[in-house]
């Protein structure tokens, strides 16, 4: 057997004793010099760090994206020419729930891929649905509010759930989504993951197509009742991560087929839905996708808090040939992902070995708390310099973006908003047991509800189609007022 090294304290000083600490006498008390003593205690008091406000339970992998298609007259993105193999890390999660929530609870899945590409990290932060349940993210933090506990009895509320849906009719997709069977899947490998958002491509010649991104479970969409989920949480509350965890560890690796679908600029000034609208898909009769690769899952970190805990996505983070579009939500989330890890990480979050891109990082950022590389050293920390510090260089500059001209306002987001019909073309995709199944699980969740707040919503379902109105009507046992439904 090999030595086993010396223990040290932090400072790596050799520890003489790590079972008794210093003490005046055998019965005490301690002496303030016990330094180690210190700490240990002090550094167990800092040990977490603040949990994500929304996607607090994860489970992640790593992997590697293989691009097998060609859309290169698309995209001049290194990480999508054909042959490309790009190491990537996916973080699967819940949204409401907070860090020991169980695993199998009805909730959207994140879907949130960190690809570690030559030209620096992309970011794909999804769902494992196609929409959103707004898509004003000034209504994002209301609408979250509603996901968690209360302030006066610290339980969640379906009353405030519903209050908020019900007032929200862009939420109808969404809500049909979470509450059919896909909306409680048996793991995470049966989920297919969305970029949800509209991206856009650009070509080496400048030119530009919008995207949006689509990831196809190759295990099978899977999913438990919620009978099932009940008895499943009661006995194992890590069941995704361990479904997830053993496959990898037995050499089953899940993968998923990659396909995008494209849009031009023309398509897009004729669509008749807002095609940057979160709460809507592209359907795929009129946008087919193409089918670009595989991405595959074959190794399980070695260490939860550094490479899970610590592993921070934004959408803020695109390479040469892929990039935004006018999605105010996806706007909003540039913002707001990079500002959640300054403060929930760190404000050099980036230079931590999970999320440090494996190219060169050559800029002027400088400092900050935990600095823990060498801070650029003595290089230059301005430009423009005539120290031969790093430069822009244009030809990784965007072209510019066409928008008609308009009036800066807070204009309506649900001004000649259909929000009733995808919902319906989802509706009408399910047989006669999957329509059941939702009729059931909506019902369920209505315990509680007051009796307008309920009726409200059903004149939302009755709209998308009387079925879903009157099915979840009879589930719960009451009667769908006429009104409601006008
Ligand atoms: P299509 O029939 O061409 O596409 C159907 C899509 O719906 C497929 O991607 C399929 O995913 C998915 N789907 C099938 N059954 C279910 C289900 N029970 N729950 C959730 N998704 C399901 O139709 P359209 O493109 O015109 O879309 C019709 C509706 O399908 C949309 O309103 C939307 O709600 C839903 N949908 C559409 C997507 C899109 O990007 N167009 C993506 C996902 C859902 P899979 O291939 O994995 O079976």
């Amino acid at each position: 057997m090999s030595k086993r090294p010396t223990l040290t304290t932090t400072a790596g000083n050799p520890v003489g004793d790590n079972q008794n600490s210093i003490t005046a006498g055998p019965r005490g008390p301690l002496l303030l010099q016990d330094y180690q003593l210190i700490e240990k205690l002090a550094h167990q008091n800092r040990e977490r760090i603040p949990e994500r406000v929304v996607h607090a339970k994860g489970s992640a992998a790593f992997g590697t994206l293989k691009i097998t298609g060609d859309i290169s007259n698309y995209t001049k993105a290194k990480a999508l020419q054909p042959g490309a193999e790009t190491e990537c890390l996916l973080r699967f999660s819940t949204v409401a729930g907070e860090r020991g929530a169980a695993d199998a609870e009805r909730d959207v899945r994140g879907f949130a891929i960190k690809f570690y590409t030559d030209e620096g990290n992309w970011d794909l932060v999804g769902n494992n649905t196609p929409v959103f349940f707004v898509r004003d993210p000034y209504k994002f933090p209301d609408f979250i509010r509603t996901q968690k506990r209360m302030a006066k009895t610290n339980m969640r509320s379906n009353t405030a759930m519903w209050d908020f849906w019900s007032l929200s009719p862009e939420s109808l997709h969404q809500v049909t989504i979470l509450f059919s069977d896909r909306g409680l899947p048996k793991g995470f490998r049966n989920v297919n993951g969305y970029g949800s958002h509209t991206y856009s491509f650009i070509n080496s010649e400048g030119g530009r197509v919008w995207c949006k991104f689509h990831f196809k479970t190759q295990q099978g969409h899977e999913f438990w009742t919620n009978a099932e989920a009940a008895e499943i949480v009661g006995n194992d509350r890590e069941s995704s991560q361990r479904d997830l965890f053993e496959a990898i560890e037995s050499g089953d690796n899940p993968r998923w087929t990659v396909q995008v679908q494209i849009m031009t600029e023309e398509q897009a000034k004729n669509c008749p839905f807002n095609p940057f609208d979160l709460t809507k898909v592209w359907p795929h009769g009129d946008y087919p996708v193409i089918e670009i690769g595989v991405l595959e899952l074959n190794r399980n970190p070695n260490n939860y808090f550094a490479e899970v805990e610590q592993a921070s996505f934004s959408p803020s983070n695109v390479v040469p040939g892929i990039s935004w579009s006018p999605d105010k939500m996806l706007q909003a989330r540039i913002f707001s992902y990079g500002d959640a890890h300054r403060y929930r990480v760190g404000t050099n979050y980036e230079a931590l070995p999970v999320n440090k891109p494996r190219c060169p990082v050559n800029n002027y950022i400088r400092d900050g708390q935990m600095r823990f590389d060498d801070n650029g050293g003595d290089a230059v920390i301005y430009e423009p310099n005539s120290f031969d510090g790093p430069l822009e260089d244009a030809q990784y500059k965007e072209p510019p973006l066409e928008f008609d001209a308009g009036t800066a306002d807070r204009h309506n987001h649900r001004d000649g908003n259909d929000d009733y019909g995808q919902p319906r073309a989802l509706f009408e995709l399910f047989d006669d047991a999957q329509k059941s199944r939702l009729y059931q699980n909506l019902a369920a969740a209505k315990d509680g509800v007051p009796e307008n707040i309920v009726q409200r919503q059903l004149g939302h379902f009755y709209k998308v189609h009387p079925d879903y109105g009157q099915g979840v009507a009879k589930a719960l046992g009451v009667e769908l007022q006429r009104e409601a439904a006008e």
